[in-house]
C-alpha cells in the first residue's frame, strides 16, 4: 500500500477540453503547488452530441501533448494521460473502439447527455419535471449495462448540480431503487466509483455522489474509490480533497485508488 503525499487529483480538465480555457501547464503548476506528486488529466470526449460547445477532444493531438510535458516535468511530478469519454448507450461500439485505440492511464465514464440534451440546461428539467432524477439515473444505468470500456463512473449524481438549483428536492433515500442497481453493475464488472469535489467547489454540501451514496457503494462491497477535483482552471484542482477524505474514510474506506495503465493501485486516505 502506497503512502500518500497529497491525494492525487484523477479528473482534471485543460483547454483540450471545449468547456475550458486553461493551459495543461497552469494545472501542472497548481498540483505541485499543492505538493501532488502525480495527476491524471481527463480531458473531455463526448461524442455525437448537440451543443453549442465542441466536446470532441482531438485524441492524437493530446497525446502528443501529453507527451511534451511528461518530458518537461519528468522527475517533478507524474502525469498520466485520461480521459472522460461521454457516456450514451448507443455509443457502445465506438467506445469501445477508441478506449482500445489509445493507450490510456484512466478512463472516467459519466452521464453528461440524456436523450441529447445536458441537465446543465434548465430545459432538461422542463422536459423531465416529473421525473428528471429517477430518468437520469436509469439512463446511466443503461449506459454502463452497455458499455464497459471505462474505469470509474464519473459523479454519479451530476444532475444535482443543476436540480438543487431549480429547486429539486435530492437524497440517497429517495432514489435508492434507481441508484442501487447502478451500484451494484459498477461493483459486479470491477470498475470503481469516482468521489468529485466538483459539488463541493461548486458551493453545494457534498461531492458528487453524495455522502450516503459512497457510504452504500462500501455496504455493498464496492472497494475502489477514485478522487477527483473535475478542475476546469486551476482555482480548484485539488479543491476539497482533504474533506473528501474526510467522507470516505466516515463511509469506511480507508484506501483510494489510481490508475495507470487502466490498472488501480491502492493509496491510504
Ligand atoms: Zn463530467
Ligand atoms: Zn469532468
Amino acid at each position: 500500500m502506497e503512502k500518500r503525499s497529497f491525494y492525487a487529483d484523477q479528473h482534471i480538465h485543460t483547454s483540450f477540453s471545449g468547456d475550458s480555457d486553461t493551459p495543461p501547464e497552469l494545472q501542472i503548476e497548481k498540483a505541485i503547488e499543492l505538493g501532488m506528486e502525480r495527476i491524471c488529466f481527463t480531458d473531455h470526449h463526448d461524442y455525437d452530441v448537440v451543443s453549442d460547445i465542441d466536446f470532441n477532444l482531438d485524441i492524437p493531438r493530446y497525446f502528443e501533448e501529453m507527451r511534451r510535458l511528461k518530458e518537461k516535468y519528468s522527475g517533478t511530478i507524474k502525469i498520466c494521460t485520461g480521459i472522460e469519454l461521454g457516456l450514451q448507450a448507443h455509443l457502445g461500439d465506438y467506445l469501445a473502439k477508441t478506449a482500445a485505440e489509445y493507450d490510456f492511464d484512466f478512463i472516467i465514464g459519466s452521464v453528461h447527455f440524456v436523450d441529447g440534451l445536458d441537465p446543465y440546461y434548465p430545459e432538461y428539467f422542463d422536459r423531465n419535471s416529473d421525473n428528471a432524477y429517477e430518468h437520469y439515473f436509469d439512463t446511466v444505468l443503461d449506459c454502463i449495462e452497455k458499455i464497459k470500456c471505462y474505469d470509474s463512473l464519473g459523479h454519479l449524481d451530476y444532475i444535482v448540480r443543476y436540480g438543487a438549483k431549480l429547486g429539486y428536492s435530492y437524497s440517497y433515500g429517495q432514489f435508492a431503487e434507481y441508484i442501487d442497481p447502478i451500484l451494484k453493475r459498477v461493483i459486479a464488472d470491477g470498475k470503481a466509483l469516482e468521489c468529485n469535489s466538483g459539488g463541493l467547489s461548486r458551493g453545494l454540501l457534498e461531492p458528487n455522489p453524495c455522502t450516503d451514496i459512497l457510504r452504500r457503494y462500501g455496504e455493498l462491497g464496492g472497494e475502489l474509490v477514485t478522487l477527483g477535483s473535475d478542475a476546469h482552471e486551476p482555482d480548484t484542482l485539488g479543491c476539497c480533497f482533504e474533506r473528501c477524505g474526510e467522507i470516505l474514510k466516515s463511509c469506511g474506506f480507508k484506501y483510494y485508488a489510481v490508475y495507470e495503465n487502466r490498472q488501480p493501485k491502492m493509496y491510504n486516505l
